[in-house]
């Protein structure tokens, strides 16, 4: 046996492992064993509760704090949830420092967020269960359990118990959508109709989520000052959900019902427009809308405007489809989704508001304004850019121009 082969089964003699158990059934499991060869019973108790592959992953992701608690000599009735934090730092590679005996082997690489992440879980699981027959310190439980955030995931009820020990992911960050790529998609020939450019133009200017734009019906556009439906005096749409759209498109609104008022939509989410969406509007409505009007039987505005399904409302996926293709003929090698035209809107309105988030959130239908400084604080630059500039401005140092100025160099002409 060579180096490494030899380190490691002299190693494994001494520690936790995880081994396949074939159930008279057929049933595969995946156990872990103590360095004396019996089922870890402790584990089961964790272990049982999944499935197969999710019991494969949990099982080497906890038998590795097994091996860490042996290793260090300790007993899980000792560990307080600082030393799980420093568990799972040393797992990430984030430890600060030697905190123990390395318990890893030394080809055995940091684990990455996701992989932290069932650890993460694991672990909690198995500190939570020992409580039914060990001593557990009350205060790691306390830790452990304190993070009740509910967080829900888009429209579904899903909850989900947050883990304080968990690595943190990274902040959401919307990808940044440049001017230049904005200007390549308008330049002559990339977009082909005037429907799509109307698209582009809603979505760049409204800030619309594709959903509701490909939602909009014709009673929700009050293009004109002082609409009697009295909601907005400025031209304004009403982006509203509904469920029997031709196209099912949907928009994510927090007013669900499609409400009227004396025949005029009224409610959702009401956005105003500026004038070029409403000329790339009428722009569409005649040159294309109208000469197929007579094939559609719905009330949506996006349409098929030509081939076998003229008339046809135009699904979602048509949208994200037609920027592909003008991106390719604009010779752009980025590919632009639709939300990259919001996240862009909500930025630019954000800094031209001087960051009135609360103003952002209104506009864009949000219900408060902490999503608007969680995502679009970070990409709103021009706020520390401008802290920054009075910064260096206020510094002591020597105005830098006679060093930078070619010939001028200190000295060098006297
Ligand atoms: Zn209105």
């Amino acid at each position: 046996m060579r180096g490494a082969d030899r380190w490691r089964s002299a190693v494994d003699v001494d520690r936790f492992v995880v081994r396949k158990v074939r159930h008279r059934d057929g049933r595969l499991s995946h156990w872990i064993f103590t360095p004396s060869g019996q089922v870890h019973r402790p584990s089961l108790a964790v272990l049982t509760r999944y499935g197969t592959s999710t019991q494969e992953t949990y099982a080497y992701s906890l038998v590795d704090h097994l091996n860490w608690l042996r290793v260090n000599n300790r007993s899980p009735s000792a560990i307080t949830f600082d030393d799980l934090r420093r568990y799972m730092n040393g797992l990430t590679g984030r430890a600060d420092g030697i905190y123990g005996l390395a318990w890893r082997r030394p080809d055995q690489k940091p684990l990455g967020a996701s992989a932290a992440g069932n650890v993460a879980t694991v672990v909690k699981a198995y500190y939570l269960s020992l409580r039914a027959t060990s001593e557990i310190r009350p205060d790691l439980i306390e830790a452990l359990t304190s993070g009740r955030g509910v967080w829900r995931y888009g429209r579904s009820k899903r909850t989900v118990e947050s883990n304080p020990l968990a690595p943190r992911k990274g902040a959401r960050r919307p990808r940044f959508l440049p001017d230049e790529v904005v200007e390549a998609l308008f330049a002559p020939g990339a977009l082909t109709t005037a429907r799509d450019v109307m698209i582009v133009t809603w979505l760049h200017d409204g800030g619309l989520r594709v959903g509701g734009l490909c939602g909009l019906r014709f009673c929700d556009l009050h293009l004109v000052k002082h609409h009697p439906c009295g909601q907005r005096a400025d031209p304004h749409v009403h982006v509203v959900g509904r469920d029997d759209n031709p196209n099912n498109a949907r928009a994510k609104a927090y007013v669900p019902a499609p409400p009227s008022r004396d025949g005029y939509t009224v409610d959702g989410v009401i956005r105003a427009v500026s004038d070029d969406m409403i000329s790339t509007f009428y722009a569409y409505l005649l040159d294309e809308f109208a000469p197929v009007q007579h094939l559609v039987d719905h009330e949506q505005i996006l349409i098929h405007v030509g081939g076998a399904t003229a008339g046809t409302a135009l699904h979602t996926g048509g949208v994200r489809k037609m920027l592909g293709r003008a991106c390719t003929r604009a010779g752009l090698d980025v590919r632009v989704l639709p939300h990259a035209f919001r996240h862009k809107s909500a930025a630019a309105l954000y800094a031209e508001s001087d960051f009135n988030a609360e103003l952002v959130a209104q506009e864009f239908g949000w219900s408060g304004p902490t999503m608007v400084t969680e995502v679009y604080g970070k990409s709103a630059n021009r706020h520390a850019m401008k802290f920054l500039q009075q910064a260096w401005d206020a510094t002591a140092r020597p105005p830098a121009e006679p060093y930078l100025a070619p010939g001028r160099m200190p000295g060098a002409d006297g």
